[in-house]
């Protein structure tokens, strides 16, 4: 061990000779001020992601994504969060910063964006071209907006409080950030959706330096992806599975069918690499797959030979000549996946010897919708290809040792375990505990509740109006709890619908739907029973609601003894 006598400064370990520190931003406080931070979507789960940062008299807003609506949720296509609270707040909001054009981060958006002021929207290209591509797809005036592309390592200045630095964060789409939040009390780290793939198909792998420079200068509070929490070892690299995609792909006789999430630009990308190294022209079919590829394509995030077909163009050359790239990664039965199985595509359909590709794993909840499909590949005679059995397939977020790997680069005094369900949060939390220099303290957010950060402590401190809406075709907020009880009531237990004609010649006719099959005696029983309670309402000038309630609770307690089951009675009484 050698000291060098001429210093005559102290080093410190971690001194660095051969970059001057950046410059860290000093911002001026108010005295006694707080950050807080509430998440009005996106903790507790996985979906809608949008988190409001205030301090002071000034705030800014992260992400506004939606959720897509559990098996129970009968007829809701989407769901999004309610921002009554960022609506109380209009004024003080000063900016918008949109990490990455995942649908549970920016799918919101054309339902909130007009509920809100004009004020910046900062997103990388790709983020901002998804996003002006829905605002046109809901008929919205792109100039009314105030969009500011930035790129993944830039600084912006947020009102007079925040300053943002942006890093590159590896993900299942391009154009991914996190960010150092500069505040008058410290900074917060907030890593959004990531993994660290040390080889990503466009090279381009994470800004750990950083997050690291970062962790030198102290950080107050790290709000972290918990996606994957209860995930041990390191998420398989998008190269892994590009190779993987490779051996299926050129080892194919016939046609080829590929499925992923349309967004997933890079492995739509390795799909295409390998299809073309083979001999194929590809085509892609299914709306939101065509809708990305051509905006992802516009902006230039894709690299081929040759160019993206339709099935009409492809569908009469030799089979080993066709790759067709399509929805349907979750089942669902309109996309296009489903529907090639189904025998109800107008173009093609599923025939022996072609080989399908899942590259995706189904979202909770769609595990038994992929499964069908895949039954129904199978019998068609297709090869099937999906993980956990190939590996063609790989999450787009942190294991257990790339999560550690951001603990110890980070050194967060506080945690916030985010986008996650309770389990995935808990879990991490667990992980942080058993870091060498765990988080002071760990708090596990809820939708809603409101996280006061000072320099030395952070704490819940109330509760802001949150939930959720549920959007079922142009209706935004008219289903409410109550009517889906209903649904599910009525999808569990059938229909019966009563209407009873007042009038000088009062009528009665009942019919049922999804009900026991009921017959005819059955139904003509419940007939003479509201009969009988119309011809009495109609003599006794009983009111409308009346005569309602007297052939409804007879009738209900008849059918429950007479079946034993309990639907949907609607009796429906009108003035003639
Ligand atoms: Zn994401
Ligand atoms: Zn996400």
């Amino acid at each position: 061990m050698t000291n060098n006598p001429s210093s005559s400064r102290p080093q410190g370990p971690r001194r660095r000779q051969m970059r001057p520190r950046p410059k860290v931003p000093l911002i001026l406080g108010k005295p006694g001020a707080a950050v807080e931070i509430v998440f009005l979507g996106g903790a507790g789960e996985i979906g809608k992601n949008i988190t409001a940062i205030r301090y002071a008299d000034e705030m800014f807003i992260i992400d506004g994504g939606l959720a897509f609506p559990s098996a129970q949720m009968l007829g809701v296509d989407i769901v999004i969060p309610r921002i009554d609270y960022l609506v109380q707040h209009k004024d003080l909001i000063r900016g918008w910063v949109l990490t990455h054009g995942h649908e549970d981060h920016i799918g919101a958006l054309p339902y909130l964006f007009p509920q809100l002021p004009r004020v910046p929207v900062y997103g990388a290209k790709l983020t901002l071209g998804l996003v002006k591509g829905k605002l046109e797809e809901f008929g919205l005036p792109l100039a009314d907006y105030n969009f500011k592309e930035v790129s993944l390592d830039e600084r912006i200045s947020i009102g007079r409080y925040f300053q943002l630095d942006l890093f590159r964060m590896t993900h299942s789409i391009p154009d991914n950030f996190g960010m150092i939040i500069h505040t008058p009390i410290g900074r917060i780290v907030h890593t959004g959706d990531f993994k660290l793939d040390e080889r990503p198909i466009d090279g381009q792998t994470s800004h750990l330096e950083k997050i690291a420079e970062a962790g030198e200068q102290g950080i107050l509070c790290l709000i972290a992806d918990s996606t994957n929490g209860e995930r041990p070892g390191i998420t398989p690299s998008e190269t892994e599975v590009a190779e993987e995609l490779d051996r299926v792909i050129g080892a194919a006789k016939g046609r080829i069918f590929v499925t992923t999430f349309a967004s997933h630009i890079h492995r739509i990308q390795s799909v295409v690499t390998a299809g073309e190294k083979y001999g194929r022209k590809i085509a892609v079919d299914g709306r939101s797959m065509l809708k990305h590829t051509r905006i992802a394509l516009e902006l230039g995030y894709f690299r081929q030979k040759d160019r993206f077909y339709t099935l009409d163009e492809i569908k009469d050359l030799p089979d080993e000549q066709i790759l067709v790239i399509t929805t349907g990664s979750q089942g669902q039965p309109e996309a296009v996946l489903a529907r090639l199985a189904a025998g109800a595509h107008s173009k093609m359909s599923i025939k022996e010897g072609d080989t399908v590709i899942l590259s995706s794993s189904p979202i909770p909840g769609n595990e038994e919708a992929v499964n069908t499909v895949i039954n129904r590949l199978y019998a068609l005679g297709a090869y099937v290809f999906y993980p956990p059995r190939y590996r063609v397939h790989a999450s787009g977020h942190a294991s257990h040792e790339e999560i550690k790997t951001v603990l110890n680069l980070t050194r967060p005094r506080f945690l916030l375990p985010w986008h996650g369900e309770i389990r995935q949060q808990i879990n991490f939390k667990w992980l942080a505990q058993s870091v060498p220099h765990p988080p002071e303290k760990i708090l596990i957010p809820e939708n809603g509740r409101l996280i006061k950060l000072t320099a030395d402590n952070i704490e819940f401190d109330g509760t802001v109006p949150h939930g959720q809406l549920y959007v079922d075709g142009l209706g935004v907020g008219d289903i409410t709890d109550e009517i889906l009880e209903d649904r599910k009531h009525m999808a569990a237990e059938g229909v019966v619908v009563i209407t009873a004609l007042v009038s000088r010649d009062p009528l009665v006719e009942v019919i049922s739907k999804g009900f026991v099959k009921a017959g005819e005696r059955l139904l003509g029983e419940v007939r003479k029973m509201a009969s009988e309670a119309l011809y009495k309402g109609v003599r006794e000038k009983k009111r409308l609601e009346e005569i309602r309630d007297d052939i409804y609770y007879p009738v209900k307690k008849f059918i429950a003894k007479n079946t034993g089951r309990n639907p949907v009675i609607l009796p429906i009484v009108i003035e003639g």
